[in-house]
């Protein structure tokens, strides 16, 4: 089976070649969606033995939807292995940052450059083609296969992976791979996600003339500002060596202007937070210690302070014991001779959403040198190949 892949290479490039030049972006991004490229994928998923479509209605898009593809081919046992791909790409960014046209592939020194080539393009054709091998493999597989390209990756998942889990398809024993996040050799297997706390914040003062200052919104803003993050660094000071950096972090980050000239002091200062929180705390009593350190700076100056949680998403960790985590570890060393290490991530994939829906068996893992979203995106055609290999030979024994 793995020599079926090898001489499938140009096939997989020929196909990422294509993927890349639809310009699949997200409405919210200004793009016109995914259904052309669900459209090209499906003609490749024809001998499958279910191939169904879990559209998600959206005007604002070609065609009015946000397609969803569940594509399957059957085995021995009643378990599916499912691996999961976004059909969606980001904006191509400042396009004088490119050397080639981003919606261009080009092949290069054997990589494959072009938006998209890498997230989430690499990945949709090595699973695409592992179960194209699966498929025509001489004897049946052992798990069920199922293939998902989903929509709306990029923006939310509304549209896409969390309008799939309202469909109720997948089963809790079942076993996950997002092939959306990785490293250089394939050595790192991504098991958690911190989770995202985004704040906002209104402090409130007297808006006066420089000269003759009463309440002054800014500095009781940075005053606080500091305070609150030596706070929640002291507070939430756990360690966790999965990830890097390994520690909760909490980042003042963008801050609204205020008045327009140097003599006015203000009297309202907004600023925000990001916050990437150990999975080990509860986001619950972070916002409640929060609120109390809101509470004491409201009534030591005698004047409102709004906090306001804008974003907030969390996930439990994927058990590093978990049978996903053992069997994807064991392919991985067969098949390349390294033992794979366990990690975290501070961003969110699609992984995170099924640990949330009760899917604890949901890992995160491809081969890549991480140029999602940059300029001069790429996919080398050896880790699209090589990947391909370790999905398909997840459904089998070690034998065959
Ligand atoms: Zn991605």
């Amino acid at each position: 089976m793995l020599k079926t892949i090898e001489e499938m290479r140009d096939k997989m490039v020929d196909l990422l070649c294509k993927v890349i030049e639809i310009k699949a972006i997200s409405p919210d991004f200004g793009g016109e969606g995914e259904l052309d490229k669900a459209e090209l994928l499906m003609r490749y998923l024809k001998d499958f033995d279910n191939v169904e479509r879990f559209d998600a209605r959206d005007e604002r898009v070609k065609g009015g939807v946000r397609p969803n593809i569940v594509a399957k081919v059957k085995g021995v046992v009643n378990k599916t292995i499912w691996i999961i791909t976004h059909l969606d790409v980001v904006p191509e960014g400042d396009e004088r940052l490119w050397r080639t046209p981003p919606f261009k592939a080009v092949i290069e020194n054997g990589k494959v450059y072009g938006r998209g080539s890498e997230d989430n393009g690499q990945s949709i054709v090595s699973s695409l083609f592992a179960g194209i091998a699966v498929l025509n493999a001489d004897v049946k597989p052992k798990y069920n296969l199922g293939l998902v390209f989903v929509s709306d990756e990029e923006s939310g998942s509304e549209y896409g992976l969390k309008h799939l889990l309202k469909q109720g398809i997948f089963s809790k024993e079942d076993f996950f791979i997002v092939p959306d996040v990785g490293s250089p050799k394939g050595e790192l297997i991504e098991i958690a996600e911190k989770s995202i706390l985004w704040l906002k914040f209104e402090v409130f003062g007297v808006q006066s003339h420089a000269s003759m200052p009463v309440k002054n919104a800014s500095r009781r803003a940075m005053k606080f500002l500091l305070d609150l993050d030596e706070k929640l660094h002291a507070k939430f000071n756990m360690r966790n060596d999965l990830f890097d950096p390994p520690y909760s972090t909490f980042e003042p980050t963008k801050r609204d202007k205020n008045v327009d000239n140097v003599n006015t002091i203000p009297g309202l200062d907004v600023s925000y937070m990001d916050c990437r929180i150990l999975p080990e705390y509860s986001l619950d009593d972070v916002i409640d210690y929060i609120e109390s350190v809101r509470r004491f700076y409201e009534i030591k100056d005698k004047e409102r302070l709004n906090v306001e949680v804008i974003q907030r998403s969390s996930s439990p960790k994927t058990p590093e014991n978990s049978e996903i985590v053992l069997k994807l570890s064991e392919t991985i060393y067969n098949l390349r001779g390294i033992k794979p290490k366990l990690f975290g991530i501070g961003g969110n994939t699609c992984a995170s959403f099924l640990r949330n829906a009760g899917f604890r068996n949901a890992v995160a893992w491809c081969t890549t040198d991480s140029t999602a979203h940059k300029p001069n995106e790429y996919c080398k055609i050896d880790n699209m190949v090589e990947d391909a290999k370790v999905l398909s030979a997840l459904f089998f024994d070690p034998k065959y």
